[in-house]
């Protein structure tokens, strides 16, 4: 009998398993790896447009977990600083057979990679609802920027109970048959302001008509005064593609990089910075609320996919991430996964442009 290592579960449910070697079965395994078994399907490797999507994510997203974990750490939030270690880790190391790999997904919100995938989840299960959806518009809803100091006490006090406090007027209303039922999907941003250094949380909303977006943003306004908002600064426009906004406000609650002066993207003449301690704030503020949500509505049925089988792979090779090659790599054979090239200007951003000071 081989020996087998106990199986680790990770986060996504993938189980690692150094499997006994079979008599029969392996004759085409090399003979210094042993069988293994994992759960899952693993991700399709076999385009290389997505897999250099990967790639550029996985470096962007872990260029900027270091100065992360230094943000955390300075901050003497310890906790923290592990997530943003678990997101530099994502998907660092795998196994590659038959086109596919197979490795463990950090999934925390700050994961560039984890949120594509967490994207792509939404779309699927949104989209088929939100197309039937006749007239829709897309609502913003804001409030004067904050500072550091008071983001979270906002946050909970201003944003999510402001909401909650108009959709339960609605819900009274519509029951005693006076207004339309409120319903749409939300989604809570906080971008950093570094001219100001001031946050601002705000909601982008996709709303099946223009009268909930009216209503959305009549009450926005009635709640707050112009004491806590600019009643200019809450916009309603009509969905074109659905598909494009719905991506466009899956956002993960920040934007990474900033235009330092604040010019719109594209428009300025100074290159972007990544405010890694802004950042830091906006994720701890989010912490713990969920950033995209449905109200109002229950989605269609969703179609699961079947369930995972667990198989034994015999042939496989084990490749790693390497952040000086920023690809991942197989050792034994010197062989990347991706062949991925950052453009300079991304390579200039991610070396000089990180910024993890307050100013
Ligand atoms: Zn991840």
């Amino acid at each position: 009998m081989g020996s087998s290592l106990a199986p680790k579960q990770s986060s996504e449910g993938l189980i690692y398993t150094l499997a006994q070697r079979g008599t029969d079965n392996n004759i085409f395994s090399p003979p210094h790896l042993p069988n293994l078994v994992v759960n899952g399907n693993g991700t399709d490797v076999s385009d290389p447009k997505k897999l250099h999507g990967k790639a550029k994510r996985k470096l962007i997203s872990q260029s900027l977990s270091r100065y992360l974990v230094d943000a955390a750490k300075e901050a003497g939030n310890y906790e923290q600083a592990k997530q943003y270690w678990n997101a530099w880790h994502c998907q660092s190391n795998l196994i590659k057979s038959n086109g596919r790999t197979f490795g463990n997904y950090c999934k925390t919100r700050f994961c560039l990679v984890c949120q594509a995938n967490r994207k792509a989840t939404l779309i699927k299960k949104y989209l088929p609802t939100l197309s039937q959806w006749e007239d829709p518009h897309l609502v913003t809803l804001t409030i004067k920027t904050v500072s550091a100091s008071k983001l979270n006490k906002w946050k909970e006090e201003g944003m999510i109970r402001g909401f909650k406090l108009i959709r339960d007027k609605y819900r009274q209303r519509h029951k005693r048959g006076k207004s339309i039922k409120l319903m749409g999907v939300k989604s809570l941003e906080c971008n950093y302001n570094p001219v100001k250094k001031t946050y601002n949380p705000h909601y982008h909303i996709i709303v099946p008509n223009r009268e909930t977006a009216l209503i959305l943003k009549k009450e926005w306004q009635l709640y707050w005064t112009k004491e806590h908002t600019y009643h200019g600064a809450q916009h309603i426009r009509k969905v074109g593609n659905m598909e494009r906004d719905l991506i466009e406000i899956i956002k993960y609650g920040s934007k990474i990089f900033t235009e330092p002066d604040m010019v719109k993207k594209g428009k300025s003449k100074i290159p972007p910075k990544i405010y890694a301690a802004a950042l830091h704030n906006i994720f701890v503020a989010m912490k713990g609320h969920r950033i995209f949500d449905k109200f109002g509505f229950e989605l269609e049925k969703p179609k699961l996919p079947p369930k995972a089988e667990q198989q034994t792979l015999v042939n496989y090779e084990q490749i790693f991430y390497d952040s000086m090659v920023k690809d991942w790599v197989n050792y034994d054979t010197g062989e990347v996964l991706t062949g991925y090239v950052p453009k300079p200007e991304l390579e200039y951003l991610l070396r000089n442009r990180i910024d993890k000071e307050l100013q």
